[in-house]
């Protein structure tokens, strides 16, 4: 097996052996840039050095020594021996660019007697210069000796001399490189003296620095294999360190922060490796080098332009200019923001350098996501000072003042303040206060908590579960570590990272809002899935159709049984005694929620909207303080004893298992009855009127074909006397079920006879076959992620072993009833990128997630397809 490619036998498609850097080091070789000539050992040889031992010495060291030997034939100079001398780097790289994970080590081949002779052929503040780095780096990345010890004693002797280390004498650079070797001895290491020596060293501590904790970490943060191994680069060394004439630095073909067609870049003169970036000296703009060079920066802007036509797409390029003459050392995609993400994959696509569909793979959902939100400013974060860090449950940037209830919300709001809204967690009766505050933080729940889908389907920033905030309702106190935050006090919450800090932060919203509506346009074309909303709320379904939702695909009426009056009547309702009692709750239900869906439905009019009938146990509609209680006692003329008795009767010990969903629509059709009715008077007079309406009914909770036949009866017999009573010609309109419970999955087949459409509800589909709780998983998530027993909250990203194959089961059974049945995603996954990818996979026909993500949500159904 080949496992060393010189630069002239690659490419850079071949990034999975050779590494990114291996693969464009290669390519540009290729292209006949100046790329100083090496060689990469490939990352299959880093993964089986990893599993066995003494594979280097059986297997590598004949190899590397003939590469190396090649390489002096190429540059016809000595690695060896003397003269001419050969000195390489030893470069990691892995197939993903880890930034800072896997170090380099520059200079390698010089030792005490090297380093004279090298002096002797340049100058020897130059050859010891480079002298004192290697032994710096190599002690950096082979034994671990921290840089800042070797920085520490450079400065000084620094001080001592009196002048900078460029100008040291011989005997004074010897004095340093004696003080390095020093902290060598301290540790029981020594500094080898043989090039080859050094060599193997330093590359199979580049491979094990695969395995180093920080790069872990990385890997997992971004989902990067773990399997994968780096591949190991060496390279002859060019010097920017040379003198005057010589320089390094980086560039980017375009400003990474704007997208600017712009040459954006920095450099350093007689610097080397990493002095640019590491801010030992202020580097100069790239413009400048146009006076000091021109010909090697009349060079490097054709170079520039050469490698972002062939890669079409923006470059990070490292180059080296040695005594005037340019070497280029690295390129790749180089990173940059959603804006000039943005700016930049439309400007390629109007210059015809690349397609529409590969604009698309240019910018991430996440981008989106940061697009259409508010972020602090980058600056003003540098210097914040961070309290807590909880789950980033809803993007956004904001600060405001701390209020601990609804009421104290909305009278800030009132007054015209800006407010913060901590609870420990929020309730449905919270609402009120949610939607006039900024932000909305908890110390409990998760990612599927009441705070965070609230949340979410406002488009408000939420930190949800910060576990680390001691919330005090009662004395309107905050407590962390040893901090005390009171009501009023200002916080600022970052609900893209999860953060809280704790002064007031400027904010900056990035939106480039035509250029991303081009680009989602592009999206829809290339998507097979559609993309729908989960909205109710009339501020929301006006979002939703702004955000380009293709229609609503879940509805959730219960918040129309809150507010003021309604839960009054609502509790009228579920408390009454006798039936008179109940039918005049009802018929005030009935008015209120026969406005609420008048106006929804003429805001989305064609385009389809799927309500869902009442989901929630009957209880949560119940008060549960004294006071409360007292006064709906009072409001019903009953006693308040009566009614804790009712409360009681009413409570259930596994309520999300309980008299909830379709079950409450069979023991008390008249409920689901008068949504229905309220539903489609609406949708006549909207006829009338010359709407095209054609409501889609969801019945939430089915396990079993005969629920639905039950409940699908009774409706459809309400239905029709409508259309009697109105004396109107029936209207399209449909019935369907949630699938939120395994065994609706394992008789779909069955179900499908009955429904007009499917939609999966993932959350609950997920908290029933897991058996996890939602409103739980806080307490033991961070553990079993820690621990890898699960990847990733189930709720987020869909369990596609588990919950997908339940879901697939669906799918395949449904289609054999009625092969062009109606099948979409409700629930939280339904915005999440990789969740889509799999619904696409398996011929789910929309997606519906809150408003605020659907602008991702259409670029990632579009990507599901490329
Ligand atoms: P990273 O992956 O951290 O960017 P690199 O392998 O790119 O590490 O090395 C960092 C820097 O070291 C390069 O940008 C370049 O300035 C310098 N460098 C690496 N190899 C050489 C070389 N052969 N000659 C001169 N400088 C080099
Ligand atoms: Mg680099
Ligand atoms: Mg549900």
């Amino acid at each position: 097996m080949k496992q060393i490619y010189r630069f002239n036998e690659g490419n850079a498609d071949m990034k999975d052996l050779l590494g990114g850097k291996g693969a464009n080091l290669a390519e540009m070789t290729s292209l006949g840039l100046p790329v100083p000539a090496g060689f990469t050992i490939t990352t299959t040889a880093c993964v089986q050095f990893l599993k066995q031992e003494n594979y280097f010495e059986q297997n590598l060291k004949k190899d590397i020594l003939e590469a190396i030997h090649q390489l002096e034939n190429e540059t016809g100079k000595s690695f060896l021996t003397n003269e001419p001398i050969l000195l390489v780097s030893v470069r990691s790289g892995a197939k993903f660019s880890m930034p800072g994970m896997m170090d380099t080590i520059l200079n390698l081949g010089l030792n005490d007697i090297k380093v004279k002779a090298f002096a002797k052929l340049t100058d020897s503040s130059f050859a010891y210069d480079c002298y004192r780095r290697l032994i710096q780096m190599f002690g950096d990345v082979v034994y671990g000796i921290a840089k800042e010890s070797f920085d520490k004693i450079l400065a000084k002797y620094e001080a001592s001399f009196s002048k900078n280390a460029t100008d040291f004498s011989i005997i004074e650079q010897e004095r340093v490189i004696e003080a390095y070797k020093d902290l060598y001895y301290i540790q029981q290491k020594e500094f080898p003296q043989d090039p080859i020596e050094q060599l193997f060293i330093a590359i199979k501590a580049v491979f094990h620095s695969w395995e180093n904790p920080r790069a872990k970490v990385y890997r997992q943060l971004h989902d990067i294999p773990f399997n994968l191994g780096t591949a190991v680069n060496i390279q002859t060394m060019v010097f920017g360190n040379s003198g005057e004439e010589s320089a390094t630095g980086v560039a980017f073909t375009r400003n990474p922060a704007t997208g600017e067609k712009k040459l954006f870049g920095e450099f350093l003169r007689n610097a080397q490796g990493e002095d640019v970036v590491a801010g030992i000296r202020t580097p100069q703009p790239l413009s400048e080098l146009k006076k000091l060079q021109p010909n090697a920066y009349t060079d490097f802007i054709h170079y520039a332009e050469i490698l972002e036509s062939h890669y079409r797409d923006m470059q990070d390029i490292e180059f080296t200019i040695d005594k005037g003459q340019l070497f280029i050392l690295q390129t790749r995609n180089g990173k940059r923001t959603a804006q000039a993400a943005l700016s930049i994959a439309l400007a390629l696509v109007e210059d015809k350098v690349i397609t529409k569909k590969e604009a698309l793979l240019q910018v991430t959902p996440t981008m989106v996501e940061q697009l259409i939100h508010p972020v602090f400013d980058p600056k003003a974060l540098e210097e914040a000072s961070l309290l807590a860090e909880g789950l980033p449950a809803s993007p956004g940037a904001a600060s405001g003042q701390i209020v601990f209830t609804a009421e104290k919300a909305k009278e800030f709001h009132e007054k015209g303040r800006k407010v913060v809204l901590v609870r420990q967690e929020t309730s449905p009766e919270d609402i009120e206060g949610m939607v006039v505050s900024e932000a909305i933080v908890t110390s409990r729940g998760g990612m599927t908590s009441h705070a965070a889908v609230v949340a979410r389907g406002m488009g408000t920033c939420c930190v949800a579960g910060c576990e680390a905030l001691t919330v005090n309702e009662e004395n309107l106190m905050i407590t962390c570590d040893h901090q005390v935050l009171t009501e009023g006090d200002i916080i600022s919450v970052d609900g893209s990272t999860g953060r809280i800090y704790q002064s007031k932060l400027q904010t900056v919203t990035p939106i480039s809002n035509q250029k991303l509506q081009l680009l989602l346009s592009w999206a829809d074309e290339q998507a097979d899935l559609s993309v729908r909303a989960n909205a109710e709320t009339l501020q929301d379904l006006t979002a939703a159709i702004d955000f380009g939702a293709s229609g609503i695909g879940l509805a959730r009426t219960e918040h129309m049984f809150f507010g003021e009056n309604r839960i009054l009547e609502m509790r009228r309702l579920i408390l009454a005694e006798d039936d008179q009692e109940f039918e005049v709750a009802l018929q005030r239900l009935l008015h209120f929620q026969q406005d609420d869906f008048y106006h929804m439905l003429e805001i989305t009019n064609e385009k389809p909207m799927i309500v869902r009938l009442l989901d929630p146990p009957m209880h949560e509609f119940l008060p549960k303080d004294e006071q409360t209680i007292a006064e709906l006692a009072a409001s019903l003329n009953k006693s308040p004893t009566k009614i804790n008795k009712q409360i009681n009767q009413l409570h259930e010990t596994n309520p999300m298992l309980g008299h909830r969903g379709c079950r409450l629509g069979i023991t008390e059709a008249r409920i689901y009855q008068m949504q229905v009715e309220a539903i489609f008077t609406s949708a006549i007079q909207l006829n009338q009127n010359g709407y095209n309406v054609k409501p889609e009914i969801m019945i939430p909770l089915i396990a079993e074909e005969k629920e639905l036949i039950e409940v699908k009866r009774s409706l459809l017999q309400t239905i029709e006397d409508l259309f009697k009573k109105y004396d109107v010609t029936p209207f399209p309109f449909e019935i369907g079920t949630m699938i939120e419970l395994p065994r609706a999955c394992m008789t779909a087949d069955q179900l499908a006879k009955e429904a007009d459409f499917f939609s999966f509800g993932t959350n609950d589909l997920t908290q029933m076959t897991y058996g996890f709780s939602r409103d739980d998983i806080g307490k033991f998530l961070s553990i079993y992620k820690e621990k890898g027993i699960l990847p990733e909250d189930p709720f987020q990203s869909l369990d596609q072993t588990g919950v997908g194959q339940l879901i697939q089961t669906a799918v395949t059974k449904a289609r054999q009833t009625k092969s062009d049945m109606k099948i979409g995603v409700c629930g939280e996954v339904g915005g999440d990128p990789q969740s889509i990818a799999f619904f696409q996979q398996i011929g789910i026909d929309y997606v519906s997630c809150s408003a605020y993500r659907i602008p991702a949500a259409r670029l990632a159904c579009a990507q599901a397809t490329l």
